[in-house]
């Protein structure tokens, strides 16, 4: 249906349907209410379809106090909602809905036939089954008020909908392509919400170093990244790294990104330490390095490390460090020793932006949460506004907590206004 409908009421609407506002329609009209869905987009869903890289990473299998650390200090707001909506209960749900999950590595969770349709299909057959009516290419600009009292909502070309209870669940700032417009925090604030600066997150990160794009495409599988940056923690973050044509990506450098972009907000840059295996120190690499010198002194360097590294790697850190490939291990002085043992147990690069909001895959920030019950997720300012999903001030880190957070938030979120 599109957006031609001059004035209809609703008992509970829901702007935007992505998975949190697909979730709350479902959720309030599982109560009998009359529920109208709005969208800006020509389609729902278009972040569910395309994420985990068309396989949707929905949920996963770490416990509730795991799930709650991960959203950091903020996480005990998602206590309630996954009380109503947790992993179990969403695998559950989906698969009454005819969608059965799969857990290939035993913790992240996918539709079985690992296709992203499968749970945006099954949602949409909800919706249809429960008789939610679904207007795309409606976007929604103001909130109506009267009198302190919500009374629904008007689009951009001029429609209006009535209603006296409202879900925003418009998502955050990412990918304005599948609807990241960031549409949501006009109309929350209009509600007398405060926001919290949107931020990209879970986004590559740019260098000022250009090595980075030597080694385009090359990943190590057990870095040890860490900010380097007072009042940041120093244990940093373990795994997967991956070298980009503008500086760093995969999923260590993208759990960082969110903390990245908030540093660089205020400082301009930030300096990150990159130990390329896990628990090997520079003192250790020295160690190492004395080692080899002993037992394989006439082998080059370069093919030393290539035990260790990837070869692109082992050569351009050789390079940085002044050396020549082929010298052997044990023609190395003391200086190139300790050089290599440096890069090795902690390259230096310094940040100078994050890819933003185009491929960020979350927003960092949103809507205050101290003016919004966790238990209902009603607002403290406007009651009988509702907020749901990535819109709100919580991101969580990749694998399945966002999906996991906008289901759990929209259920809640819809159960409540429908009741
Ligand atoms: C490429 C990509 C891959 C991802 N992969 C994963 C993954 O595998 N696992 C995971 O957990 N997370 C993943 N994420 C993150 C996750 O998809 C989001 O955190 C989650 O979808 C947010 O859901 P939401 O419903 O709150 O917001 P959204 O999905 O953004 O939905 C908000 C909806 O509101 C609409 N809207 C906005 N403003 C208005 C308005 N004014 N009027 C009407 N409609 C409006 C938008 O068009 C949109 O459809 C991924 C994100 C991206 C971008």
């Amino acid at each position: 249906m599109d957006g031609s409908v001059e004035e209809s009421g609703f008992e509970v609407l829901v702007v935007g349907a992505g998975a949190a506002g697909q979730m709350a329609a479902i959720a309030a009209a599982e109560q009998g209410r009359r529920v109208g869905l709005l969208e800006q987009m020509d389609r729902p869903g278009l972040k569910i379809l395309a994420s985990g890289g068309g396989r949707c990473n929905l949920t996963n299998l770490v416990t509730t106090e795991e799930f709650i650390a991960a959203f950091g200090r903020s996480g005990r707001f998602t206590g309630p909602a996954l009380a109503q909506m947790g992993p179990a209960m969403l695998r559950t749900f989906m698969d009454r809905l005819g969608v059965a999950t799969i857990t290939p590595d035993g913790c992240h969770v996918y539709p079985a036939g690992e296709r992203a349709t499968e749970v945006q299909n099954a949602l949409r057959r909800r919706l249809d089954e429960l008789g939610v009516e679904l207007h795309t290419r409606t976007e929604v600009i103001r909130l109506r008020v009267e009198s302190g009292r919500l009374r629904g909502v008007e689009t951009k070309i001029g429609h209006g909908f009535a209603a006296e209870r409202v879900v925003l669940s418009c998502g955050g700032r990412s990918w304005p392509r599948l609807g990241g417009t960031g549409g949501g925090y006009a109309l929350a604030e209009q509600a007398g919400h405060k926001l919290v600066e949107p931020l990209p997150a879970l986004v590559p990160l740019v260098t000022r170093e250009t090595w980075p794009s030597r080694l385009a495409g090359v990943s190590l599988s057990n870095a040890r990244v860490r900010i380097d940056h007072a009042g940041q923690s120093r244990v940093g973050l373990v795994g997967d790294v991956l070298f980009t044509h503008r500086g760093l990506s995969g999923p260590v450098a993208l759990d960082l990104s969110g903390t990245v972009a908030g540093l660089l907000r205020r400082y301009g840059t930030v300096s990150l330490r990159i130990a390329l295996i896990a628990g090997m120190n520079a003192s250790r690499w020295a160690e190492r390095l004395d080692e080899w010198r002993k037992e394989t002194g006439r082998r080059g360097i370069a093919s030393m490390l290539r035990e260790y590294l990837p070869a692109s790697m082992g050569s351009l850190l050789v390079e940085l460090a002044g050396v020549k490939e082929r010298t052997p291990v044990a023609q190395l002085t003391a200086g190139q020793r300790d050089t290599l043992a440096d890069l090795l147990g902690g390259i230096e690069l310094t940040v100078t932006d994050t890819e933003g909001f185009e491929t960020a895959f979350v927003t960092r920030g949103g809507v205050v949460l101290g003016e919004v019950r966790p238990d209902t997720l009603e607002s403290r300012r406007l009651p009988g506004l509702y907020l749901a999903g990535e819109l709100l001030d919580l991101d969580g880190p990749c694998g399945g907590y966002n999906l996991q957070w906008a289901f759990a938030s929209g259920y809640l979120a819809g159960r409540s206004a429908g009741q």
